[in-house]
């Protein structure tokens, strides 16, 4: 499953093997190399959590801060991806 993080998708759950979410066209290959497993919180004051993997298979963290959407410029810099640490 590929989840796709426009907030705006209308039905952001993707087969594996595409690259572009299927109702939107946006990127379901974050950075050319990861792809969104699962929303791990939308709690945080400040954005989203998902729970991302490389093609290795290694689970990691990726953060997007709100309003990360309304440029492709300010998107790039809110997108932070961080090792799991277990
Ligand atoms: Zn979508």
């Amino acid at each position: 499953m590929s989840l796709c993080i426009n907030p705006n998708c209308q039905n952001p759950d993707n087969p594996d093997n595409l690259l572009r979410c299927q109702s939107c066209g946006s990127e379901l290959l974050l950075e050319g190399r990861y792809r969104v497993t699962r929303l791990l919180s939308d709690q945080g004051g400040y954005g989203d959590i998902y729970e991302i993997r490389d093609r290795s298979g290694i689970a990691k963290v990726l953060k997007v801060l709100r309003g990360c959407l309304k440029s492709r410029e300010s998107c790039k810099k809110a997108l932070s991806v961080y090792a799991v640490n277990r």
